[in-house]
This record gives C-alpha cells, sequence and structure tokens, in this order.
C-alpha cells in the first residue's frame, strides 16, 4: 500500500513480519527510508534512487538495500560496523547468556530467510545527529534517537513536518528494547525528544496508521508503556525473589511467546529492566541469580 503524504513523500506500508515500511521522496533525487518493503517498492525504478537510509541495522529494514544499485546507503557510525559484517539479527547476540542451544537451530523460526540474514550490506556513509539531507525539492533531517540500537536514528522533514520515526515503532508489542546496545534510558530521552517536536505527520517502521495531530499523545502513551512494564517487574519480585527465566514465563512484556525469539527477547529487555531497577536501589539479586525487590 502506498500512502501518499505531499509534496513528493509517500510512506510505502509493509506491515508484514520481517518486513517494514519505507518513506519515499521522489524528485531530481530519489532518496528512501528503509528498503524492507516488498511490493510496497515494486513502482520504484531501481536504478533511479540516489540515496538510502536506513534508521538502523535490523535486518527487516535493510534487506532490500542491494536492490539499488547505485545508491548511496546511509546509517549512523553506530550501525555500520554490523551492517558491513554479518549476523545482523538482534537473535545472533547474547543468545548463549540466557538461552539453550545455538540460536542457529531455530533459525526456521525467524521471519527472514536464512541466507539474507548473513548477507554483508555495506554503509557508504556515515550519519550524525543533525546532518541535513538533500533530497532535491525538500530536505530531510537527521535525529539520533538510541534507545532501540545505539545508532538508531529518526528522521525529520520540517517544511513537510513529517517524522518517520523508525522502530520507535508505536505498535501494540513495542517498545523493543532487546538488543544489547539498547538502553532504556536512551529510549526514554529519545520519545521525549521526538515529542517535543510535536510533528503534525508521524509515521513509523512497522505502524499501518498515519499519525496526524496526534504525535504527542501516542508517543507519550507509548513512552508510559516503558514504566508500566517496570511496576509489574518490581511487583513480581515484591511477591518472591525469581530469577529471570522464571520472571520471563509471567510475560511481562509480550502477552505471547509464539517462537522461541520471542522468549529471548523478553529475557533481554527484563534484564535491562532489572539492572534499571538495580541501580535506582528497588532491587537486588543474589549470588543464584534470584532477584528480590528492596
Ligand atoms: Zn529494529
Amino acid at each position: 500500500m502506498i500512502v501518499a503524504l505531499g509534496n513528493g513523500v509517500s510512506l510505502r506500508v509493509n506491515t508484514g513480519f520481517g518486513s517494514s515500511n519505507c518513506l519515499f521522496i521522489e524528485g531530481e533525487r530519489p532518496v528512501l527510508v528503509e528498503t524492507g518493503g516488498g511490493k510496497a517498492l515494486a513502482d520504484i525504478e531501481p536504478e533511479s534512487v540516489a540515496l538510502i537510509v536506513n534508521t538502523h541495522r535490523h535486518i527487516d529494514h535493510v534487506k532490500g538495500n542491494g536492490r539499488f544499485p547505485r545508491a548511496t546507503v546511509c546509517a549512523h557510525a553506530r550501525e555500520k560496523g554490523v551492517m558491513d559484517d554479518v549476523a545482523l539479527s538482534v537473535a545472533s547476540s547474547g543468545w548463549d547468556r540466557f538461552m539453550d542451544g545455538c540460536y542457529e537451530d531455530y533459525l526456521a523460526d525467524l521471519p527472514v530467510q536464512p541466507q539474507g540474514l548473513h548477507d554483508c550490506r555495506p554503509v557508504h556513509e556515515t550519519l550524525s545527529d543533525g546532518d541535513v539531507i538533500d533530497c532535491g525539492h525538500t530536505r530531510m533531517e537527521v535525529l539520533h534517537t538510541p534507545g532501540h540500537t545505539s545508532g538508531h536514528c529518526s528522521l525529520f522533514l520540517p517544511e513537510e513536518e513529517i517524522l518517520f520515526s523508525g522502530d520507535i515503532c508505536l505498535t501494540a508489542v513495542g517498545p523493543c528494547y532487546a538488543d544489547p546496545d539498547a538502553d532504556i534510558d536512551d529510549f526514554l530521552t529519545s520519545l521525549d525528544r521526538l515529542i517535543a517536536i510535536k510533528p503534525k505527520t508521524l509515521v513509523t517502521s512497522h505502524s499501518r496508521k498515519v499519525y496526524n495531530g496526534s504525535s504527542v499523545s501516542v508517543l507519550s502513551e507509548f513512552k508510559s508503556r516503558i514504566f508500566q512494564r517496570e511496576e509489574r517487574v518490581l511487583a513480581a519480585l515484591q511477591d518472591h525473589p525469581m530469577t529471570i527465566h522464571a520472571l520471563a514465563k509471567m510475560k511481562i512484556i509480550y502477552a505471547h511467546h509464539p517462537s522461541i525469539f520471542v522468549l529471548f527477547w523478553e529475557k533481554c529487555m527484563l534484564e535491562k529492566h532489572l539492572m534499571r531497577l538495580k541501580r535506582a536501589g528497588y532491587a537486588m539479586v543474589s549470588d543464584e541469580g534470584l532477584w528480590s525487590a528492596v
């Protein structure tokens, strides 16, 4: 589905698992934000795209980069290392600490093709906060909004007052901060920054919706979920001490664990909440790995 946002800017909607929405800015210098749009990008002449901007390294956002051979690929410097190399999946990071067996044994559960998972996707130029991207008839500002990953960026078109917030995704299952370099406090700071912009139009990499005039309320609600999760973690620890594995079975982050990867991501995010509670003096952990409320 293609949603025209005005002035040659369109949202290419693909909310399928393992895919992402993309933002396309037509004109004399066509710019594509994300490439995981699949059929939603079918009308774009591959040779025509001058610039690809990836909000971050995850495969659902970068998997189509190779379809646009003349495009210069840009991402934040903190994403470049992983994109230039292999093992793009969040599932490849930190698995051994929480899970039995090898994550490769479960690749059939991943919503992406294993052969695509390990493709290299070179980054030609790195982005920094405050960079302004020339899109020909309009421009796009780079906002470094870490939290989901350390190099995650959002893109803002000031003339059109359109914000593309990437994996600050505004879906029912978010926010996600499972990667080793994800950080809850960074995520909160990034949300505050986007709320302060008060963009007229807000779109993301995964929500089907175009938020017109409601960006402050939807971003604020999204932010409140982080605190609600942390309150549920603390309430569980006040019942009785438990390991992170027992806590994960309570499904505090995700209501369902349809694949082993969701259980893994639940544990990764629970750990970030537990460490945050520990730093604040609300939780402690024994030598045996039992967490309890202070
Ligand atoms: Zn992501």
